[in-house]
């Protein structure tokens, strides 16, 4: 038992685990009455078919909202999306300090330069390597390789001890851009005693060796010079060491470097801005792809996944403003398929093949590699930490309950399982879990942030996208109103921002366009009906900003 004055270490998972995204993670330091708090990533998950009409996923933050006063700050493992991706949406309600390395938080700032509190968030950049302290929380940025640069784990020391958040991370010796995993600083914070390893599962299914980046280039340079025609090369634009080595393949074999699309240049810029990315040859924008020499030429793209709006898909359909693919070119996909987006990657491969477009991809070339540790880099970060707990993030169920019995089997003594929403005591005495908290997921739905309830969501997988609204007013043949308007409505968001809900909206609207309808108008059918139609359509966007379908049953009686 822990006393009511006993200072606790603790551990809350609020979204990545039991998933592999939205990741968000706490760490706690106090009496029971007086805690502490750190957020650990702030990240998104991509919403799939069975969400339509939702951008992404994120953590619900109910928890920590409730403590927001003992909240001191978030820190950012590294730059990609499931990482940092929904601090733009939820900074406002969390409003503290972001500590990060600066290509992480040079990337954050563009992004929250599309907001309108971007002068608001104080950011404070950490080199990688160096500590800084906030609160009874002393925070260590250790360098580890990733395909993102300046990818950290974090040791987060309190009085009772420290842990070690390994963020994503990978062994590469040769990871051509980026600093190599740091064993020697995890190896002597392994000597000097680690509660817990709060670690990476992703590839915890997987053996053997993964080739490094390094040699990733050199096959992407041998698969060029072997590829007939044009060649599209796609990857994913945060996937920056990737991009440079396609870059540096293309020049190897003395190609045009073509690169299309906003994601892709933003990301060559940060990295030029942080320092990496010196060498490059002169890279030529999409709208120039028309005046160099066809078969010389290779096109950076995005669209990995199939994603419908992305560059490959436009190419395949022969709807891409600047770039043309004919007869004989080469797709390289630099890039695994993600589980789930089998069908959309099927309907680019094959729109491709209809134009005789030749494939190429990591199952025929070895092109890519994975960004997370496979079995034995993970066994030798054990080894390493020699923590006396284990605790899995970043994973399904599955890869959660297959890294502890990896934890198991290395002789690690205790390891817990925590999903989203457990409360872990780190410390004092044996780690374990201790409790619930509230926890959930929140959707990005057009303007606002959503509970993820399975009603409205369920309602538009029906309706298509945008749901629907229908609206019964009767009329007297002088035009006064008979009754109360009748409104149903499917598939909207029950709030606006402020709570205010969108039945009352709606009700406020048909009454101001009644009070606003001159008697003339009241009378012929259609004028009216327009008029409510087109009231209610457009006070919806201006709320939800999506049109959504809207129905007016005007009657008449006598
Ligand atoms: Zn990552
Ligand atoms: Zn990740």
């Amino acid at each position: 038992m822990v006393s009511k004055n006993q200072q606790e270490f603790l551990y809350v998972p609020l979204g990545g685990v039991g998933e592999i995204g939205m990741n968000m993670y706490l760490y706690g330091f106090g009496t029971k009455h007086d805690r502490k708090w750190i957020m650990v990533d702030a990240g998104i998950a991509f919403a799939d078919d069975s969400q339509p009409g939702i951008e992404s996923i994120i953590a619900d933050t109910a928890f920590i909202e409730n403590e927001l006063d003992n909240l001191l700050g978030i820190f950012i493992t590294h730059a990609h999306e499931d990482h940092q991706g929904a601090l733009d949406k939820i900074w406002p309600i969390l409003d503290v300090p972001i500590y990060g390395t600066p290509f992480s938080t040079n990337l954050i700032a563009r992004k929250l330069a599309e907001t309108n509190f971007a002068d608001d968030v104080e950011i404070i950049n950490v080199q990688q390597g160096d500590s800084i302290s906030v609160g009874p929380f002393t925070v260590e940025f250790i360098p580890v390789t990733h395909s993102i640069p300046e990818a950290n784990a974090l040791a987060i020391t309190t009085e009772l001890g420290t842990v070690v958040h390994t963020g994503d991370w990978k062994l590469d010796s040769n990871p051509v851009i980026g600093r190599t995993t740091d064993i020697k600083r995890l190896k002597q914070l392994g000597d000097a005693g680690v509660l817990a390893l709060i670690g990476d599962s992703t590839n915890v299914f997987r053996s053997g060796q993964s080739p490094t980046e390094h040699e990733v280039g050199q096959n992407l340079a041998d698969a060029i010079k072997g590829a007939s025609g044009c060649i599209a090369i796609t990857s994913f634009a945060s996937n920056a060491a990737r991009v440079y080595s396609i870059i540096k393949a293309a020049e190897a074999a003395d190609k045009n470097v073509v690169i299309a699309g906003r994601s892709l240049w933003r990301i060559i810029d940060i990295a030029r801005e942080e320092g990496y990315f010196k060498d490059l040859p002169h890279l030529y924008d999409q709208n120039d792809f028309n005046t160099l020499p066809h078969n010389n030429t290779v096109v950076v793209v995005t669209g990995t996944q199939g994603e419908a709006r992305a560059a490959l898909a436009r190419i395949a359909k022969g709807e891409h403003p600047a770039v043309k693919l004919r007869a004989n070119d080469t797709v390289i996909f630099s890039s695994t398929t993600i589980p789930g987006n089998e069908k959309s990657v099927g309907y680019v491969v094959n729109a491709l093949a209809d134009s005789d477009i030749n494939i190429i991809n990591s199952q025929t070339h070895k092109v890519h590699v994975t960004g997370h540790p496979l079995r034995e880099e993970m066994m030798q970060m054990y080894e390493w930490l020699k923590p006396e707990t284990s605790i899995p993030v970043h994973g399904e169920v599955m890869h959660v309950r297959e890294h502890i019995k990896l934890a198991k089997s290395l002789g690690i003594k205790n390891t817990v399982k925590a999903l989203n929403g457990t409360m872990v005591r780190l410390a004092p005495g044996k780690t374990k879990v201790i409790g619930e908290v509230e926890h959930g997921r929140i959707y990005e739905d057009g303007n606002l942030l959503t509970p993820a309830w399975d009603g409205p969501v369920k309602e538009r997988r029906k309706l298509s996208f945008v749901g629907i609204v229908a609206i019964s007013i009767v009329f007297d043949r002088k035009g006064k109103l008979r009754a109360e308007p009748e409104i149903f409505s499917m598939g909207l968001p029950e709030y606006d921002d402020d709570g205010v809900s969108m039945f009352d909206i709606i009700a406020d609207k048909v009454d101001e366009v009644i009070q606003a309808m001159p008697n003339g108008v009241r009378k012929k059918e259609k004028p009216a009906r327009e008029a409510f139609r087109i009231g209610v359509r457009r006070q919806v966007e201006r709320i939800w900003g999506k049109k959504t379908i809207v129905q007016i049953m005007l009657s008449y009686v006598d």
